[in-house]
């Protein structure tokens, strides 16, 4: 298991994991920050709705008709949009471009508000803009990368305005100020943001393995091949494709750690459950410490020959691993017994009831001298070793 702190973690201070864990980090920061994202729409549409009451109130004509165009027109559709998409799943992944375009469109569409009180001459605060950058760093739940380039392209449209307009220079060089600190405030408080939410995302990461791992063999343990089997075997029930559980046990192996010592008995334990990881390598495949010296797989939509010759090859990279086992009466060297479950999940069987099947074929399995694989079906016994 990897110890190193979350703070630690390769690309934690770039903010950008390796390929595949930055992709599950997007994940769970998309559906972490989903709720968010609404409500953050929401408050903005109500501070929106806010000032255009003020505007209807106090601007003077034309400037309230283009002032209340761009917020009713422009900036409330956008909004509402925006919002519309946080329920559309095909966009999850998107919604970090959905949220920044809001986000731009707001901060354009105040500079615009302010540009047209500046074409007429008419004193509108410029504080607008600030408040539309401190939101899109602190509100919206945009990452760090985006919420810096519509802050910052937000700026630049700012100051090209005032420019435009004719501000006075001593006026802009203030005003530039107030709202470059205020985005640079964001950019830093939302990169320190952004870094404790990766780091929460490695601990809880790492919480969950440590919950569902193992620790001596690093297979995953039983309460988590509890969780995962329900529900491939509820999919095998949908589907109506067979499964195999195995219960697999090492023989003699009280004798063993008697007499080689209970060390070299977990370091056996290591050994065969590797070779049992060997075996379960597609998604739906699972194999898990049962307890002690026992383990446990599931294999999905296997045929019967097929899925005997695959515990068979487990048997026999068991075998072929040749830690000699002086004490065992089944073999010189360490060895497994295993029973088969084979069967296709019916409606009202759970993965217990192939459990018990897989526990009797196990039990013959040590019955007829062990080192060896035991098939049960429901129809009737088989068996190969
Ligand atoms: P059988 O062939 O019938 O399975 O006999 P067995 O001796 O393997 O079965 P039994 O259930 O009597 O003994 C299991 C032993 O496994 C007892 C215990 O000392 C050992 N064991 C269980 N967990 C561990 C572990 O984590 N490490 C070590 N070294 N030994 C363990
Ligand atoms: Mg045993
Ligand atoms: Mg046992």
């Amino acid at each position: 298991m990897d110890d190193t702190p979350p703070e630690q973690a390769p690309g934690m201070r770039r903010l950008r994991f390796a390929d595949g864990l930055e992709h599950l980090f997007r994940r769970y920061h998309a559906d972490a920050f989903l709720a968010r994202m609404r409500w953050s729409l929401l408050v903005a549409a109500a501070v929106f709705l806010l000032f255009a009451l003020l505007d209807a109130i106090s601007l003077p004509e034309p400037v309230r008709t283009q002032v209340l165009a761009l917020r009713l027109g422009l900036i409330m559709p956008t909004l509402a949009l925006a919002g519309f998409a946080t329920y559309l799943p095909r966009l999850r992944p998107w919604l970090q471009w959905t949220a920044s375009a809001a986000s731009l469109v707001c901060g354009l569409g105040v500079v615009g508000i302010i540009g047209v009180a500046r074409a007429h001459a008419f004193p509108l605060p410029y504080e607008g803009i600030i408040l539309v950058i401190f939101a899109v760093y602190f509100l919206t739940g945009l990452r760090f990368m985006p919420a810096m380039l519509c802050g910052w392209v937000t700026f630049a449209a700012y100051l090209g305005m005032e420019m435009l307009a004719g501000t006075p220079g001593h006026v802009l060089l203030y005003n530039a100020f107030f709202v470059g600190s205020a985005n640079l405030i964001g950019t830093a408080g939302c990169y320190f943001l952004e870094y404790a939410v990766r780091q929460h995302f490695l601990s809880q990461r790492r919480l969950q393995e440590m919950a569902e791992k193992d620790f001596l063999t690093g297979l995953l343990n039983r309460r988590a091949f509890s969780a995962r089997a329900a529900s491939t075997w509820r999919q095998a029930q949908r589907e109506k494709h067979a499964v195999g559980v195995a219960m697999m046990d090492v023989d003699y192996f009280k004798r063993y750690n008697d007499h080689y010592g209970h060390a070299a008995g977990d370091e056996t334990l290591r050994q065969v459950a590797q070779v049992l990881g060997q075996h379960a390598r597609r998604p739906l495949d699972i194999v898990a410490r049962y307890g002690g010296e026992e383990f446990v797989g599931l294999w999905y939509d296997l045929s019967a020959q097929d899925m005997q010759a695959l515990l068979e090859r487990v048997r026999a990279g068991v075998a072929a691993l040749d830690l000699p086992h002086a004490a065992s009466d089944a073999a010189p060297r360490v060895s497994i017994s295993i029973g088969l479950a084979y069967l296709q999940p019916q409606p009202g069987e759970g993965i217990e009831d192939a459990l018990r099947l897989a526990d009797m074929a196990l039990y013959q399995a040590k019955e007829q001298g062990r080192d060896r694989v035991v098939c049960k079906q429901p129809q009737g016994p088989g068996s190969t070793g």
